[in-house]
């Protein structure tokens, strides 16, 4: 049922595919509507799904770097080097050949392989479509990025870290990015397809959410973040409109653009919203910006309190926000219960080093009394749609 309102959103679109051989200059997408082709979806998407990932693997490095590079990252630097100088460009074309003559020939991705879909968004600088891989039935999430518009937007490097972390991460909360290709105007990332979209929306709709719900969020990002710090990675740019949402409702922790691979657990550089910027990133002095992954701890106690109130603590002006977060400011309405308040105030901590670790948040009275039950529904839930499989954890 789900797959047919899915296959209803495709509809007639035109594009360009540079890369397709079999293409001319556009092709026109066939709406699918027929229920034979309905249902044999619907059977072939957990094969489809399987399919997707072999081809993805079969892109990506198979080396146990933390943070390998993509194998379509030759593509990536030819991308770069089409934004660069003729110096660049000798450089992609010695990096083509080398991976010809070394690497088994990869299955490369290119847009007439995809069936495009309805609009799903639009971001900073490019839009999102749901998207079908034609041979395996695969729907996702194909996201278009102009390549000028990055170079004006001094984007580059943040999508390029994207790319090379997003990839990396298996896990049931967070958005997987399958892989990537370009033609000479655009970067397309093949996303996983968030079927309830973004969190904001619905905290935004619902204005606050009951404390179940936000305890089993809660929960569901503590184990996203205990993930991704194993894996050395601090995200840094937590907040609703970060967070997608699953078919059944659950996080897809997504946007990995100011996320780093920090192997020392330590760096320097002042990114992130104001409003979940972390005290250790504001204070003057010789310490100035020093911060570990314990700011991702910090944006989760922001990130309680906004799904508990509707706002975050330390909304203000953006001078009294700083000053706010500088002091721990912030006060808790009366309608929050006792539990959730308790894990807030262990999360908001000045000192990064005395914030409540992730295991302890799992821990917590509040999310033991909403999610061991609600937990154990979704591992069910994930185990027979087959997607817990696709997890490291
Ligand atoms: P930024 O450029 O900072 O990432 P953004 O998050 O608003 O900005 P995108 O990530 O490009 O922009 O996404 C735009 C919108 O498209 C999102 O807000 C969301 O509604 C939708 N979207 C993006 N990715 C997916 C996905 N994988 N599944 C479903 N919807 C998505
Ligand atoms: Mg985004």
């Amino acid at each position: 049922m789900a797959t047919r309102i899915l296959e209803s959103r495709f509809e007639h679109l035109s594009v360009n595919d540079e890369n397709d051989p079999n293409d001319g200059t556009k092709y026109q997408k066939s709406k699918i509507t027929s229920s034979s082709t309905t249902s044999a979806s619907q059977l072939s998407q957990t094969a489809s799904r399987a399919n997707l990932l072999k081809i993805a693997v079969l892109n990506q490095n198979t080396t146990n770097t933390i943070v390998s590079v993509p194998s379509q990252s030759s593509q990536w630097r030819s991308s770069r080097a089409d934004f660069d100088d003729g110096a660049r460009a000798e450089r992609k074309s010695a990096a083509t050949y080398e991976d010809q003559q070394t690497a088994p020939k990869p299955k490369v991705f290119h847009l007439g392989m995809f069936e495009i879909g309805r609009p799903l968004g639009k971001g900073k600088f490019g839009r999102v479509y749901l998207a079908r891989e034609r041979s395996s039935g695969f729907v996702c999430a194909l996201k278009v990025l102009h390549k000028n518009e990055l170079k004006h937007g001094n984007a580059e490097t943040q999508v390029r870290r994207e790319i090379e972390i997003q990839s990396n991460l298996r896990h049931p909360n967070i958005l997987r990015l399958f892989g990537h290709f370009h033609d000479s105007k655009r970067i397309f990332l093949i996303l996983e397809f968030a079927g309830k979209g973004e969190l904001y929306k619905h905290l935004r709709r619902e204005n606050r959410f009951p404390e179940w719900k936000a305890a089993q969020y809660v929960s569901q990002m503590a184990a996203a973040l205990k993930y991704c710090h194993k894996k050395h990675i601090i995200h840094r740019d937590i907040k609703p409109e970060n967070i997608l949402l699953g078919i059944h409702g659950e996080i897809k922790l997504s946007d990995f653009g100011w996320s780093v691979h920090a192997p020392s657990n330590r760096r320097s550089t002042l990114c992130g919203t104001l409003d979940y910027l972390p005290p250790e990133m504001l204070k003057p002095g010789r310490d100035k910006n020093i911060y570990s992954n314990k700011v991702d701890l910090w944006s989760l106690g922001v990130l309680t309190y906004e799904f508990l109130v509707g706002e975050a603590p330390f909304e203000d002006t953006p001078v009294m926000t700083q000053r706010k977060i500088a002091r721990g400011e912030m006060t808790v309405p009366s309608f929050v219960s006792a539990e959730a308040r308790d894990l807030i105030k262990r999360l908001l901590v000045l000192d990064p080093e005395k914030r409540i670790s992730l295991d302890q948040v799992q821990e917590h009275p509040w999310i033991i009394k909403y999610c061991v039950k609600g937990e154990r529904a979704t591992m069910r839930e994930s185990k027979s749609t087959g997607s817990k499989n696709s997890s490291e954890e």
